[in-house]
């Protein structure tokens, strides 16, 4: 019956932002659909391809570990348990690996517990992940879980990925895939990444095998975020013919193992093909109720806007300093923070004049400047 009541605000909390989405309205009566909250910087690898790795997010802002007390202590604050009640799905992790923080255990217990009917997910490197951790998720109604394991062999895993870990990895993954044949259940759904590069692409035929065996629902492949020197000399842009001639064979090894796979960042052109807001010009980054006016963009949109970007309505994403944006880009271009949960409280983030901003500008003809050079926006993502 409680479960049912809980379904119901949810529903309703997704068809009210739908609405406000279409009238266009700024000001939300709605919470959004999604929150990211993450918990810590820290990992057990160390990826070549990992951009935080690089510092673009542990350095920044410190490695750290998002306590059970800090994350107590914010979602507490007013505002967050109408939010938590409301939103369909929480993403439990940012950069770094998630099981690698001592606290997350208490962190999802508190979510799993006080909000049963909440869409977990996680992103994990699956080294912790073991038989105690895919017997909760599989506790829960619904949950979503990628595991980032980019090898098919032991010696190309500890060569790209730090850490001589392959066979824990998918020993745990093997037990989930286990319990899951025997479970009658859709949640948790798996998802294997495989972050392609020239060190792994030709394991990538038998990474759709392993996946396949492990009883996965997806595979999704990643370009590599071109970030560092390294990254770029293991970007298959150096080998686009041997990257086709290894896409081909995957693609024909998932069908014939019926194991979706998935190259999204591809289909995108990744970020790695647009230019960053410092190259497309000098201007004030931010739409800050200040700083932005929505009827004049600093910055020509080098592609046409064909189409909507509802992120500002329907995300909330938290960076592990508490800075909040509507979506990766939105993050990694330029500092455009639309506040922070350790200040202020939800609703004064949710609806204080830059998330507002953000809406009135995001789908007009001339969009912030994030939002100018975004794939989204040229309807490519
Ligand atoms: S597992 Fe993820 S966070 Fe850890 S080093 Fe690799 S890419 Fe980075
Ligand atoms: S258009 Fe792109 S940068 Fe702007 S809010 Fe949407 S996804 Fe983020």
């Amino acid at each position: 019956m409680t479960r049912d009541i809980n379904r119901d605000v949810r529903t309703k909390n997704k068809t009210l932002n739908q609405w406000e989405q279409f009238f266009n309205k700024h000001s939300l009566a709605s919470y959004p659909t999604h929150i990211q909250f993450p918990t810590g910087t820290r990992c057990n690898l160390k990826c070549r391809f990992c951009t935080e790795r690089e510092g673009a997010a542990g350095e920044a802002y410190g490695y750290k570990d998002l306590s059970y007390e800090e994350f107590l202590s914010t979602v507490r604050l007013p505002g967050w348990n109408q939010a938590l009640h409301s939103i369909s799905t929480i993403a439990l992790y940012g950069w770094g690996e998630p099981l690698f923080n001592p606290d997350y255990s208490r962190i999802f217990d508190y979510l799993a517990e006080h909000y049963p009917w909440l869409g977990i997910s996680i992103s994990t490197n699956g080294v912790l992940f073991d038989k105690s951790w895919s017997e909760r998720f599989m506790s829960l109604t619904n949950a979503d879980i990628n595991v980032s394991i980019n090898a098919a062999t032991g010696g190309t895993y500890k060569w790209l990925m730090g850490n001589d870990q392959f066979d824990r990895v998918v020993n745990n993954m093997r037990i989930l895939g286990e319990l899951r044949r025997a479970s009658k259940e859709r949640s948790p759904t798996v998802t294997f990444s495989y972050v392609v590069t020239t060190a792994n692409i030709r394991e990538l035929p038998q990474f759709i095998d392993l996946a396949a065996d492990l009883n996965v629902d997806t595979v999704v492949v990643q370009d590599i975020m071109s970030l560092s020197e390294e990254a770029m000399r293991l970007s298959l842009a150096n080998q686009p013919y041997l990257a086709r001639q290894m896409f081909a064979a995957a693609s024909a090894r998932a069908k014939a193992r019926r194991t979706r796979l998935s190259f999204v960042s591809f289909e995108t052109h990744s970020e790695n093909y647009f230019p960053t807001t410092a190259e497309a010009g000098n201007f004030d980054a931010c739409p800050d109720s200040g700083s932005y006016a929505a009827t004049e963009s600093p910055v020509p949109s080098p592609y046409r806007l064909q189409t909507d970007c509802f992120d500002p309505w329907e995300r909330f994403m938290i960076r592990v300093d508490g800075e909040v944006f509507p979506c990766c880009r939105y993050q990694s271009h330029g500092d455009c923070s639309l506040g922070n949960i350790f200040r202020q409280s939800f609703q004064e983030i949710w609806d204080g004049a830059p998330y507002q901003t953000l809406r009135r500008g995001v789908n007009s003809p001339h969009p912030p400047p994030v939002c100018a050079i975004c794939p989204r926006k040229s309807g490519l993502d």
